[in-house]
């Protein structure tokens, strides 16, 4: 697979923080409800923080009580990527960055939160940088 934005290991690991590094290049997850956009209301864009790629809009961003930032779809389909997880014995729908390949979530379907699209893009904020609008 190859992305706009590629960059040897080693750059990313200089440019990132180690958390950082850990979620948007190894595929972790932060810890629930520590992270900086858990409950963020602020209206504004969240761009990847590995590339800069605008990726989902405050206008989507829901109360999920799931412990990480949760959007019910991004901000334009060709911004994400998705594939098909299986690791922890799940079938889970992997979300990473299209432009750098960057590791941002997972998306969960059917849940009934009742959002337009019955969707959950469930988000690690380490792996997002939020621009507040002016
Ligand atoms: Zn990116």
């Amino acid at each position: 697979m190859s992305y706009e934005i590629e960059k040897p290991d080693a750059e990313w690991r200089e440019q990132l923080s180690p958390e950082e590094y850990q979620v948007l290049r190894q595929g972790g997850t932060e810890p629930a409800f520590v992270g900086e956009y858990t409950d963020t209301r602020t209206v504004g864009v969240y761009s990847c923080r590995a590339c800069g790629a605008e990726l989902f809009s405050s206008e989507t961003k829901f109360d999920s009580h799931c412990g990480w930032p949760s959007y019910y779809a991004p901000l334009a389909e060709d911004r994400v990527q998705y594939l098909a997880d299986d690791s922890f014995g799940m079938r889970r729908v992997e979300v990473r960055c299209a432009r750098c390949g960057g590791h941002l979530g997972h998306v969960f379907e059917g849940e009934g939160y009742g959002t337009p699209t019955d969707q959950r893009y469930c988000i690690n904020s380490i792996s997002l940088t939020l621009k507040p609008k002016e």
